[in-house]
């Protein structure tokens, strides 16, 4: 992947990963689905030197000596996912993730590159933390990795942080992500240094004076079991204020983890008046509601932050994502130890892994049931890279290759198997999903290949 010309950016290459074997591949018979490159037929596609060497009519295509031959038949090939919102807890909380597992969850889950969040301990605030993560990155990465640092140093939301230094280190770009910019005059001075030196602004937009202690989506469940709550205005009105401030300086903004119908409507209406914005929902967001909180007797899986929403709130997301105002899908993927998560709800972190089921969880809750197109689910499923500057993935001949290959009717039971990530706080855990990833080609080495898989030397 590549960092696109036009945008700027920083000195480094913004993407890390270890070396890896390049891939001689041969997938026979896959429908190759690229919305991107207007390719939706069934075809063969040869890799060579982990780059795509070509593409031919299906069975037409032979495997050179010593390529692997995949069995693409009734199995669909997408350009690999990428996901611009994940935690991989290292620096600091490895026992939960680190860049190994959280790499190998992101190859198990179709994703080929992924945005790495700053809020670690210590936090990503200088450029020798960032250094020392590109380097274990380069060691132990098994997808290409990228990383944000925190606009504010420490996440305290008082100082700015190097930005310019940190551009210059390989920062893809700024958030304080697990708390909000709180002080305006902070985010507009953020969006100054961005004009010197790039890099998108993440935001997660929370106002504490209005989601206070809460645990849930304030609403009919939250008043029903006698939970504090979180409104929805406590996302959309903080929207409404950096939305303004980005207008006002110019300055590009990305929200994160849209969870609330008028949150999407601050956005539409923003993007309406010419501001910079983009913006991403999370697969839980999209398939799940507070029900799904009471249905599971408050399984604490399923607290998050955002919280999981109203029936009307999720409505507004698939329609914002139909309609574009909703840029991309990111899993917000936060891993959690096991005795962490085993509290009553009102002391459980908030959190929920997603690398392995956003696909599979997307594709079973809005595809199967004819709610939106697949070729919109994969298009938005790696839609984030050019929100941070990156190519997105493409089938094509001369591209790298990054590919998932995946059999849609395949049913599963998450966490039968276990899984890749160290964590287990999955919100979708024992549910029945449709869509399993079968193989994963990263930067041009395979980066995951599904135990069943059979596999033959040409
Ligand atoms: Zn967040
Ligand atoms: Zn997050």
């Amino acid at each position: 992947m590549a960092l696109s010309e036009s945008n700027g950016g920083p000195s480094h290459s913004p993407l890390v990963v270890r070396d890896s074997a390049p891939a001689d591949l041969l997938i026979r018979r896959a429908h190759v689905l690229d919305p991107r490159a207007g390719i939706d037929a069934q075809h063969d596609v040869l890799v060579r030197g982990g780059e795509i060497a070509s593409l031919g009519a299906p069975g037409t295509l032979e495997a050179p000596h010593g390529a692997e031959v995949l069995d693409g038949e009734g199995r669909h090939l997408f350009p690999g996912f990428v996901d611009p919102h994940v935690h991989f807890r290292t620096p600091g909380q490895e026992h939960k993730e680190d860049l190994d597992s959280g790499t190998r969850s992101a190859a198990a889950g179709g994703f080929v590159a992924v945005i790495a969040m700053p809020n670690t301990e210590p936090v990503v605030d200088s450029a020798p933390v960032l250094r020392s993560l590109r380097e274990a990155a380069r060691r132990e990465a098994r997808v290409p990795v990228g990383f944000l640092a925190s606009i504010t140093t420490g996440l305290a939301g008082d100082a700015l942080t190097e930005m310019a230094e940190l551009r210059d280190t390989g920062a893809l770009g700024f958030t304080d992500d697990g708390k909000p910019v709180h002080r305006a005059a902070i985010l507009q001075r953020a969006l100054q240094y961005q004009r010197l030196c790039g890099g998108v602004l993440a935001l997660h937009e929370e106002d504490p004076s209005l989601s206070g202690h809460g645990v849930m989506h304030e609403g009919e469940v939250s008043a029903r079991l006698g939970l504090a709550g979180i409104p929805s205005i406590s996302e959309s009105t903080l929207i409404a204020r950096d939305a303004a401030i980005a207008g006002y300086e110019d300055g590009a903004i990305h929200i994160q983890h849209l969870s609330a119908r008028e949150s999407v409507a601050a956005v539409a209406e923003a993007k309406a008046r010419g501001v910079r914005i983009t913006c991403e929902a999370s697969p839980h967001h999209l398939a799940l509601t507070e029900d799904d909180v009471l249905a599971s007797r408050l399984d604490t899986r399923l607290k998050m932050n955002p919280p999981l929403r109203g029936a009307a709130d999720r409505q507004a997301l698939i329609d914002g994502l139909r309609e574009g105002t909703i840029d991309c899908i990111a899993t917000d993927h936060a891993p959690h130890a096991r005795e962490e998560k085993e509290v009553p709800w009102e002391q459980a972190p908030m959190g929920t892994t997603g690398l392995e089921t956003a696909f599979a969880a997307v594709h079973t809750e809005l595809v199967v049931p004819g709610v939106l197109p697949l070729a919109l689910v994969v298009e938005k499923l790696s839609a984030g890279a050019e929100l941070f500057g990156l190519v997105p993935p493409r089938i094509a001949v001369g591209r790298p290759a990054e590919l998932c290959l995946i059999d849609l009717a395949a049913e599963w039971e998450v966490g039968e198997a276990g899984y890749a990530s160290r964590s287990e706080n999955c919100c979708f855990a024992g549910r029945t999903l449709r869509g399993k990833v079968l193989a994963t080609v990263a930067a041009g080495a395979v980066a995951y290949r599904e135990r069943a898989l059979a596999l033959s030397a040409a």
